[in-house]
């Protein structure tokens, strides 16, 4: 018998599911409170973990930089306040007396769709920013300080938007749902069209979106060739979140058969935290 308790910590949400054997037996959800403070981040992980028992360890997929060996959060921006320089891993083994294992949310969620699969990979994450993971030479690329190699703040729109990194035009602001955003306003100067009633629109072929789909392709275009320029063995890239809409990407999948959408989005975090968990059974992280 082997059962683990995944968590997986957004700004928005944790997430979690029960793991018996392989197969989710249950899961649950709660506020994260993420932009309040660590101790209302940790009350919303300890609800969470109370929910459960039974399980024999926890394994975790956070946002933040972490190292994977201590579980420390390297560095978290204000979306989980106070999550910078915290000790996650000894938390929890202190507290419920489990053994625990850590990684970054972009790192679980590449975990999750890399199957049997050992050919590099990248995980793009297309959200409120973009999430970046790389996996490479059979392990995920950890870069300078966990941060993964920092590939979304590639330069792909020279005077684009300001990022966060002080640079202007990163994959960050332009390839994101915000980027994706700002092109639509563009092209609906006197309305405001939601990312979803954008999609439809897309699906339903008017010319506005298409057109704006396509300007949005052309930065991707920039991107991919950016991303290829840095990493020649790059063979797969795997594509999730909020920005991503099947219909109105394929354009973009039918011209890159190595570009696909990633199976079951949705359960990422805890699918990722889980295959994490049984890395580190086998030891061949
Ligand atoms: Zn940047």
């Amino acid at each position: 018998m082997n059962s683990v308790l995944t968590i997986d910590i957004g700004g928005t949400r944790i997430k979690s599911a029960l793991f018996a054997n392989g197969e989710i037996v249950k899961t649950h959800s709660v506020l994260s409170h993420g932009s309040e403070s660590r101790d209302a981040i940790l009350a919303a992980l300890d609800e969470t973990i109370r929910e459960y028992e039974g399980f024999d360890a926890v394994s975790v997929s956070s946002a933040g930089r972490f190292d994977p060996k201590t579980g420390v959060c390297v560095y978290a921006s204000d979306n989980l306040k106070g999550w910078t320089g915290f000790h996650l891993k000894e938390y929890v083994e202190e507290k419920y007396g489990k053994p625990c294992v850590v990684d970054n949310d972009a790192a679980c969620a590449l975990l999750s769709q890399l199957g049997d699969c050992s050919q590099d990979t990248l995980m793009l994450t297309l959200g409120t920013g973009v999430g970046a993971c790389l996996f490479k030479d059979g392990e995920i690329y950890r870069g300078q300080n966990f941060d993964l190699g920092a590939l979304q703040h590639i330069t792909i729109n020279e005077g684009g938007a300001l990022c966060d990194c002080g640079k202007r035009g990163c994959a960050e602001k332009e390839l994101s749902g915000t980027g994706l955003h700002r092109i639509i306003d563009k092209w609906y100067p006197n309305e405001s069209v939601a990312l979803r009633d954008f999609f439809v629109r897309v699906r339903q072929g008017e010319e506005k979106a298409l057109g704006a789909m396509k300007e949005y392709f052309d930065l991707f275009e920039v991107y991919l060739a950016k991303v290829r320029e840095r990493i020649p063995s790059l063979k797969r890239i795997v594509l999730s979140g909020g920005a991503v809409d099947e219909v109105a990407f394929a354009p973009l999948l039918e011209k890159h058969p190595e570009i696909r959408i990633a199976d079951e989005p949705n359960l990422c975090g805890v699918k990722g935290a889980y295959r994490l968990y049984e890395k580190e059974q086998h030891g061949i992280r």
